[in-house]
């Protein structure tokens, strides 16, 4: 390396990005972290944030905040459209800059992955998937939205179709949210209607596969469906969802009618292997050598989500855990090679154990040959999941709003901030129409509420 400071370029402040951010803080190299959100987001708990009981805020940490002290680290909100790897430079969008070139010596690309519909991108449109903050809050506001419009619906034979809700894809998140929902409805939303009962809502969670928690031992996929059934939520296995339109869904023939769908079945990675053009597994993950650099290029890195490494002849699973050891692993190779120490023996993936949360008091836990179930799994999992947040003070808050939770009922956050009523083809009561079939409103009905804004 020549005399000029090095530059790394790391693309992603999720789990991999960070971590390989944090493993280079005494290196002696400028590190730029591009991130498209000014945040790092835990997954994990989205589905508590789609469901009401945490806030935005005590899931997600400004990347600037978490690198305040990293002295060698520059934080840029800036979405990258492409890699030329043979100028080592990452095109850059930011907010009124397009193909801004950064140069790099060595770049770690750690952009995880998106939802996929496979193949019916038509779905997205009446089924969203969670994977960002604002993939959460709408989730939240249509749930929300569809218990208050059935409170304001006169016609009690369209309170079935308003309170049904599908989940597509009963693995981790089909799961954690199908449960979460249903406890939202027996608890905090339960005394709080007068024209319409809460708990008579039906969750239906949908999957190809034959049974919940595909990654899990076979006992507990049965815990965790057993579980779901006592939260009151149907579980239909064995089937595809062959249509998804504005009525609901159809599974094997038969229609399910509702007015919520959610979306948690396939994830797709990012499109970094097209950025770079170079080798990737079926799924698009970029295929990575033993050290997670790309074949013939051992200046770039990638890593999680949207990486393919392979173990014991099986590849790595897109988990946190993965992520956040090849993020690290990174770092600390990139930090070796500038100070002129030796390599690091090949990565290799510590699996420490899954988890799942099915409601309130029950998760499903495996690590090596412990299998566990029930309460005592629910609090191992509370106790990681808070240890995992990227800072104190959102430890402690999302402990504290846990607790409150649990003793009172109450939610971090029930306001309905976007779009009153999901749909953007459906004016809301306010405008004027019946809110989910474009009915005119008699003349003499005044419209519910607001101005219409
Ligand atoms: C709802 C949900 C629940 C989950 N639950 C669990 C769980 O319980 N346990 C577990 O281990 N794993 C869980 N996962 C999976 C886990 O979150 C991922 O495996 C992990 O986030 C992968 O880390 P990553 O760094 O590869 O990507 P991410 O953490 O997704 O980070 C990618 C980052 O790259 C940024 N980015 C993407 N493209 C660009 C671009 N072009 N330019 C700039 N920035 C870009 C994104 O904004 C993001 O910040 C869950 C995932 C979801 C969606």
């Amino acid at each position: 390396m020549s005399e000029r400071t090095a530059t790394v370029v790391i693309v992603g402040g999720g789990f991999g990005g960070l971590a390989a951010a944090k493993a280079l803080r005494k290196t002696p190299a400028r590190v730029f972290l591009i991130d498209r959100t000014n945040h790092h987001l835990f997954q994990p708990l989205l589905y508590q944030v789609a469901t009401s009981v945490l806030t935005p805020e005590q899931i997600g940490s400004p990347l600037r905040g978490i690198l305040r002290n990293q002295k060698n680290a520059t934080v840029i909100l800036g979405e990258v459209k492409g890699v030329d790897k043979e100028s080592r430079r990452v095109i850059v969008d930011s907010a009124d800059r397009e193909g801004v070139p950064l140069s790099y010596d060595y770049l770690v690309l750690a952009t995880g992955a998106s939802h996929s519909y496979f193949g019916h991108n038509e779905f997205e449109k009446y089924a969203p998937g969670l994977k960002s903050l604002p993939d959460a809050v709408a989730i939240k506001s249509k749930i929300l939205a569809a218990f208050e419009q059935a409170e304001a619906e006169d016609d009690p034979s369209r309170h079935k179709e308003l309170l049904t809700f599908v989940l597509v894809g009963a693995g981790p998140t089909g799961v954690e949210l199908a449960a979460a929902i249903a406890v939202l409805v027996r608890s905090s939303l339960k005394s709080e209607f007068r024209r319409i009962d809460p708990t008579s809502a039906r969750i239906v969670l949908v999957d190809m596969a034959n049974r919940v928690l595909g990654p899990f031992s076979e006992k507990l996929s049965a815990d965790a469906k057993t579980r779901l059934e006592e939260l009151g939520v149907e579980v239909l296995l064995g089937h595809g969802v062959d249509q998804i339109d504005e009525n609901g869904v159809i599974v094997a023939g038969e229609r399910i009618t509702a007015k919520t769908v959610i979306w948690t079945a396939g994830v797709t990675p990012s499109p970094a292997g097209k950025w770079l053009g170079v080798e990737t597994d079926r799924a698009g993950r970029v295929r990575v050598g033993k050290d997670v650099s790309v074949p013939g290029h051992p200046e770039v890195f990638v890593v999680g989500d949207t990486a393919s490494f392979e173990q014991d002849g099986k590849p790595l699973p897109g988990v946190a855990q993965v992520a956040m050891q090849q993020g690290r692993y990174v770092g600390k190779s990139i930090h070796r090679r500038l100070v002129g120490r030796s390599p690091l023996p090949p990565f290799r993936y510590w699996d420490k154990g899954n988890m799942a949360v099915v409601g309130k008091g029950f998760a499903v836990l495996e690590s090596g040959k412990v299998r566990l179930s029930g309460l005592l799994a629910w609090l191992v999992w509370g106790a990681v999941h808070l240890q995992f947040l990227a800072q104190r003070n959102l430890r402690m808050a999302v402990f504290l709003q846990w607790v409150w939770t649990g003793v009172t009922g109450q939610r971090g956050s029930r306001l309905i901030v976007s779009r009153p009523l999901a749909s953007e083809d459906e004016p809301h009561l306010a405008s004027g129409s019946n809110a989910t079939t474009n009915r005119p409103l008699p003349a003499n009905q005044p419209a519910l509420s607001g101005d219409g804004r």
